[in-house]
């Protein structure tokens, strides 16, 4: 039986950035993909500059099709949009961007297995083995870098409920660059309003629109319906190939850890559950998980306990930002109606946000600007001074 130091569980960017790591830093590092890559995943595919600024290599022009530089903000009758002079994110396609970061894991030394699914994982005194659709593994510790359907995790903590989980329903619709740009150009088109805990979007890709809506799960009662309206009201056809994807919501508090075995990204439930996303999530705990192994076999401790430091670390880095973002995110959808409403026609209230999703300001000191100006800015909403 092949051994090594660490297996990573799944290709996303949580996976490569951990073997990527892994490897640069002297491990055996088996990385494990159930699909051939590239492999489609359905995401808006906007990376932000702060996400970006985690990795240590610049990003391929040809992967990026648009800039965004602000964004569209919809509720009800509402509208309002904001620019900015710095880029904020870039937009990709997932299938590229995800192969070119895999690239970057196999030049640091890293075994790629693809088209080999993880089945089985049994952690021993000594060791840790993973059993796949071809073949049986030896490794010090596992790594479960394998999205919101994680197989590792019921190794680690309870499966999400239905109230920590978003169901996404989304299509690519092609259109000619010029419609595209005519539509909206380096930015994005948010609607508010359209599902519980959630929004609809429209973002600006090469040669097509990725047209979504995402909620809540216990609360998307006919997602695809719901789907459907927004695709007609905004004068697309319905006739596309919808895809439905879930998504973690962060800021709960979970374990990540047990004896020889750590999750990131989206099989730690690490999501921004205002915005949905988790790229740069996936990024920063893949980078941590990977140093923490590193720790773990220059150590040869392999114990929950040992492990659990990782955790720590999480929480420090963006744990708190999390929890901040689950109570915004709460409050908006306890009183939708004030909160969109003022989000939608104040500047000053997005252009805030705006620091947010750009990693320029924490959740938690936005909540502390907020909610003191909210009577001005109600006022100011209705009374047009
Ligand atoms: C509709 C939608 C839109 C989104 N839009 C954005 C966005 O615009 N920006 C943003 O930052 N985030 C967005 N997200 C969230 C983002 O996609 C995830 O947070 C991110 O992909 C997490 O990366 P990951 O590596 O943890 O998991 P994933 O990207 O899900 O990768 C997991 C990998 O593991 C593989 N795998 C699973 N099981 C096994 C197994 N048993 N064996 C081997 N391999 C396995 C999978 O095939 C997959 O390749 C969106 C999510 C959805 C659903």
């Amino acid at each position: 039986m092949q051994q090594y130091d660490v297996i990573i569980i799944g290709a996303g960017p949580s996976g490569a950035i951990a073997s990527k790591t892994c490897a640069e830093k002297g491990l055996s590092a088996l990385l494990l993909e159930k699909y051939g890559i590239p492999r489609f995943k359905l995401c808006g595919g906007a990376v932000s500059m702060s996400a970006l600024s985690h990795l240590d290599f610049g990003i391929e022009k040809d992967l990026i099709e648009r800039e965004c530089y602000g964004e569209r903000v919809h509720f009800k009758n509402h509208q309002i949009e904001v620019r900015r002079k710095s880029r904020m994110a870039i937009l990709v396609s997932r299938d590229k961007f995800d192969a070119f970061l895999v690239s970057k894991a196999v030049d640091a030394g890293v075994e790629l297995h693809e088209v080999e699914k993880a089945i089985s994982i049994s952690p021993k005194q000594s060791k840790i083995v993973v059993e796949t659709n071809k073949e049986k593994y030896n490794a010090k510790v596992v790594i479960g870098a394998d999205g919101v359907n994680s197989i590792v995790s019921k190794y680690v903590r309870e499966s999400y409920t239905p109230d920590e989980l978003g169901l996404c329903i989304a299509a690519e619709i092609p259109a000619s660059n010029e419609d595209v740009n005519e539509y909206i150009e380096n930015a994005v088109d948010i609607h508010y309003g359209i599902a519980k805990f959630g929004y609809g979007w429209v973002f600006p890709k090469e040669k097509h629109f990725s047209v979504g809506v995402g909620g809540i799960l216990s609360s998307m009662k006919n997602p695809r319906n719901t789907f459907m309206t927004f695709l007609k009201e905004l004068g697309f056809s319905t006739d596309v190939i919808t895809h439905a994807h879930l998504i973690p919501s962060g800021g709960y508090e979970r374990e990540v850890c047990s004896d020889r075995i750590i999750l990131v990204g989206d099989a730690a439930g690490f999501v921004d559950p205002f915005y949905g996303g988790g790229i740069k999530y996936a990024f920063i705990s893949g980078k941590l998980a990977a140093e923490r192994v590193v720790e773990s076999c220059e150590n040869d401790e392999f114990s929950k306990s040992a492990l659990d430091s990782y955790k720590g670390l999480c929480r420090t880095m963006f744990g708190e930002n999390l929890k901040y973002s689950l109570r915004l995110t709460r409050l908006m959808n306890e009183y939708p109606n004030i909160f969109f409403r003022l989000l939608s026609s104040n500047k000053q209230v997005i252009d805030k946000g705006f620091e947010v999703s750009a990693g320029e300001m924490e959740y938690k000191e936005y909540v502390r600007w907020f909610i003191p100006r909210v009577p001005y800015f109600m006022l100011k909403t209705l009374l047009p001074f």
